[in-house]
Formats: structure tokens, sequence, C-alpha cells
């Protein structure tokens, strides 16, 4: 993902190598180039204004230092900025000061909910804690098998309802599995919840019942990187419909544009935590804005 977007920067930035000065109309075309590069990967234009406006100001006031010629100060700011709609500094999971703390997952149908679940609670765990996983999706036939056969490979524990009592109550049974991790002193409870294809009011209705249900202290917002502008139509609809603090992207790994995905933190203003970027549970780390930038700037 990105290389297009990456190699359009680089290569922009590379024409401005062997500059002595910058005009005013060198970083205007340089700034539209950027513009095209990102309106072409998916970043939403209200995200791209921004950036390319900053970028210009940035630029064109831009003292000439000793150490830096005016293409590197441009790559430096370009750098910069990108990080900052990345989110800037690496935002840590907030948890409970009182164990158990309780992390739930939201996001639609086919996000990478269920995957990521199991992919978090293996890097808790090699982290120390001991996390409980609560299967709240009962909505899709398979998904709280899923979820179990996602916890055994994790080496956790999947609290689900219980089989041959119909399809029960999502909301009933995150209540229950908080309740599980208080008794038994697991210090994290991960809670999945149903995903729909598209957002639709019972949806976000069941994912704020849950909400206030478990109080969790972390609500991520599950986002597939692949899905494009929707990513963050969809990251809107669930900040007003759910409310989120944080963000995870997966499917990193895939050819898909992503720019999308990389807007959704601006647009919102909720931090991105984590990245998936594959199906096992090792491809997973936390999200670092810097390191994304520099892969992005080659
Ligand atoms: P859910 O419906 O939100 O619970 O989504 P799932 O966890 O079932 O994931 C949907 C599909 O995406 C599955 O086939 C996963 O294996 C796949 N998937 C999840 N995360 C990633 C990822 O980071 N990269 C890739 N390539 N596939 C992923």
């Amino acid at each position: 993902m990105f290389d297009t977007l990456s190699e359009r920067l680089t290569a922009t930035l590379r024409d401005l190598r062997g500059k002595g000065r910058l005009s005013d109309a060198d970083i205007d075309a340089t700034a539209r180039e950027i513009r095209i590069a990102l309106l072409e990967a998916d970043v939403a234009l209200p995200v791209v204004r921004t950036f390319i406006a900053k970028v210009k100001e940035r630029a064109k006031g831009a003292e000439v230092s000793g150490a830096l010629n005016p293409a590197q100060q441009v790559v430096k700011i370009v750098n910069e900025e990108l990080i900052g709609v990345l989110g800037g500094e690496t935002r840590r999971l907030a948890l409970a000061k009182e164990p158990p703390s309780v992390i739930m997952l939201a996001g639609l149908q086919g996000s990478g909910k269920t995957t990521l679940a199991g992919k978090l609670a293996f890097w808790l765990r090699n982290q120390g804690h001991t996390p409980l996983l609560v299967a709240a999706d009962l909505q899709r036939p398979n998904a709280v098998n899923q979820l179990q056969i996602v916890g055994e490979r994790a080496g956790v524990t999947t609290f689900a309802p219980e089989p041959g009592n119909g399809v029960g109550d999502p909301v009933d049974v995150a209540r229950r599995g908080v309740q599980h991790a208080r008794d038994k002193m697991y210090d994290i409870v991960i809670v999945d919840t149903a995903g729909r294809l598209g957002v639709d009011e019972e949806l976000m209705r069941q994912a704020a019942d849950i909400r206030d249900a478990t109080r969790p202290d972390e609500t991520l917002f599950v986002v597939d990187a692949m899905i494009g502008q929707d990513a963050v139509a969809t990251a809107e609809a669930f900040r007003d419909g759910v409310g989120f603090t944080g963000v995870v992207l997966t499917k990193l790994d895939g050819d898909a544009r992503g720019g999308a995905a990389l807007s959704v933190r601006e647009v919102t203003g909720q931090p991105i935590l984590f990245a998936s970027n594959g199906e096992k549970l090792a491809d997973f780390d936390v999200f670092h804005p810097d390191r994304m930038a520099s892969r992005i700037l080659g």
C-alpha cells in the first residue's frame, strides 16, 4: 500500500533537488504535484486542502538555514506535516487504573475486527497481560466460532454465549463477559461486536448499548484501508453513532491506494493506535505516525 503515493511524492520532491533557491512559483508547482498525488491516493479532499495550504505557507516562509538546502527544507516540511496528519506522537492504549480494562471493537463487517481481536489479545498477552475475548458479535452465524478459533491460536480464553440458548442478547453477553473478567482476574477485556455490510441504525444502537453496558476504556474503530473513500464516511457515521477513542487500520498489506484511511485521524480527530497488515497473528503493530510518514516519503 502507498507505493504509488510514495513514488509520486518522492519523484516530485526529487525534482526540487539541485535548485539553489526556490521561487514561490517553484513551491506552487510542487504543491500542485503533491496535491494531485494525495488526491490520486484517495486522501480526503478537506485533508488535502489543509495539508497543501500548510506546506505552502511554511515553505514560502522558510528561512534558508545553513544545514538544509531549499529542497531538503521542503522535504522536511512535507514530512512533518504528514506526521501531523497521521497523528503526531504515537498514542498508547489507555488502560483503566483498576482492572479489568475494557476495549470495545466496532466497525463494518469484514473490516477485520475478529482477526484484530485475536492479534490484539496475542500482543497484549506477550506484554504480560491476561486478556479475555468476549464474543458479542451474535449477528454473523459463524462469528462466535471464528473468535474462539482466533483466541485459541492467540492462547487466550474466549467468553461466549452458552450454545443452545438461541441467538442471545449481545449486550447481555458483553456485560457478563466483563463481569467474568472481574471474577476471574483477567486484566483486559476485548469485546468483539457485530458489524453490518453498511452503516445501519440498528447496528449503531446495538454498539452504543454495548458501550453503555461495558463502559469501555477504549472504543476502537476498525477500518479496512482497502475500502477507499468509504472509510471516511464510515468513520464519521461511527463517530456520530457510537463514538470512538481510537482507530485501527487493517489490511495495510493490500495494494489499494489507502489514502482515505490516512484521512481518518484528521477527519475524526481520533488517533490511529494500531495497524494490521496481514492475516497472521503477528501481522500487527502499534501505529507510529513518523514511521508511516517515512515509509510514504521513501
Ligand atoms: P470482521 O467481519 O470485521 O470480524 O472481519 P474478519 O476479522 O472476519 O476479517 C475479514 C477478512 O479479512 C478475513 O478473511 C480476514 O482473514 C481478512 N483480514 C483481516 N485483517 C487482515 C489484514 O490485515 N490483511 C489481510 N490481507 N487480510 C485481513
